[in-house]
């Protein structure tokens, strides 16, 4: 295993790679305060050629972005939507096609979120050690038992993917994983939450006002945006529970502002005027056409029951063909199109192999 943190080094050891069949990659990274992560270390492992590159001392993005773009070569990855975003936001590629053993693992009828260790366990018979992952990966130099951590986590990829195909093969889901594997090709995955849907994620937002899902939904969009423009996690800006309070309290001036519980007296003198002017220009918008409230956990007697029948045929059709309930739709899936239906507005159909499988569920229980 081969640490490289001098640019031409990690240069030559990328276009080596270069037209390779299928490579095992990773990434190790910091995201704690930040909008975006912070890539710390990049891991590669080919045909038992394996590197573990510093990702700050990273130059020759080119090498990286052909590498990972190129289409006759399979980059395999374990549950791979964060590290595709570090490797876009380092070469500006898109990482194509990827084989995600964490998806395939599910297709093949295990759980959803199945662990890294759990596969090489299970698959492979190989128990790793999981105890490096959230330590300090931008600190150099890293420790011995980090290195052979972030090295473990590329060298049984090709092995459990290997495992993988053939149990792809017989329980007759290989086209229904090629499929689903398509979906990190498109754009959505390096695009963040649209700002103007960030608010359905308040615990509170099943119970908004009609008034006051305006200002709820306008404040959300507000500290999303400017949570990207000055790259940082939107709670550190305001947290949910203050949103509710600004929302319940409507302050008018930045006094009342400042009364808000815990605002951070940075937000208020960057950010007060701002968050008035965005609750003013809320509470002047017209109060038709308003989307529908998500449903509560916590619902009524009657609209619980169709709820969890709802939930509940779903998982009956998931066992029929042996999947995860959760592969075919989350509960929060079901929750908006069902709250879309009660609405009167239309909901999001389920789509390609899904349709198969979900649509007589759909029907029964959201008819047109
Ligand atoms: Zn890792």
């Amino acid at each position: 295993m081969n640490f490289l943190d001098e640019p031409a080094a990690i240069s030559d050891f990328l276009r080596s790679l270069h037209g390779v069949s299928a490579v095992a990659v990773d990434t190790e990274f910091m995201w704690q305060h930040t909008y975006r992560p912070i890539p710390a270390l990049l891991q590669f492992s080919s045909g038992g050629r394996t590197a573990l590159i510093d990702a700050t001392r990273l130059e020759d993005a080119e090498a990286l972005r052909i590498l990972l773009e190129d289409r006759d070569t399979l980059k395999i990855l374990h549950s791979c939507e964060q590290d595709l975003l570090v490797f876009h936001m380092l070469c500006g590629g898109r990482i194509s096609p990827v084989f995600d053993t964490q998806v395939a693992h599910a297709f093949s009828g295990g759980p959803l979120q199945a662990s890294y260790a759990k596969l090489a366990a299970e698959l492979l018979g190989l128990t790793i050690e999981k105890d490096e992952q959230n330590s300090d990966w931008l600190r150099r130099p890293l420790t011995d038992k980090q290195l052979a951590y972030a090295a473990n986590d590329v060298l049984h990829l090709e092995a459990a993917q290997a495992s993988l195909v053939q149990r792809l093969k017989a329980s007759g889901r290989a086209a229904w994983f090629k499929e689903e594997s398509r979906r990190f090709d498109t754009a959505d995955i390096y695009n963040t939450d649209k700002p103007e849907d960030t608010w359905l994620k308040l615990s509170f937002a099943p119970f908004l006002t009609r008034k006051d899902l305006p200002l709820a939904r306008e404040l959300c969009a507000w500290r999303e945006s400017t949570a990207v423009k000055v790259d940082l996690r939107p709670r550190r800006l305001l947290t949910d529970d203050q949103i509710g309070d600004i929302v319940r309290h409507k302050p008018a001036t930045l006094q009342a502002l400042a009364q808000t519980p815990e605002i951070h007296e940075k937000v208020m003198k960057r950010h007060g005027a701002e968050i008035l002017a965005v609750l003013d220009a809320a509470a002047k918008l017209p109060l038709d056409n308003l989307p529908p409230l998500p449903i509560s956990d916590r619902l009524d007697k009657t609209m619980k029951d169709k709820f969890d029948a709802f939930a509940k045929d779903l998982d009956a059709a998931a066992l029929e063909v042996k999947l995860d309930p959760s592969l075919l739709a989350s509960r929060g899936r079901l929750r908006a199109a069902m709250a879309a239906w009660l609405a009167g507005q239309p909901y999001v159909e389920p789509q390609g192999w899904r349709a198969e499988i979900l649509m007589p569920v759909y029907q029964r229980h959201l008819p047109k």
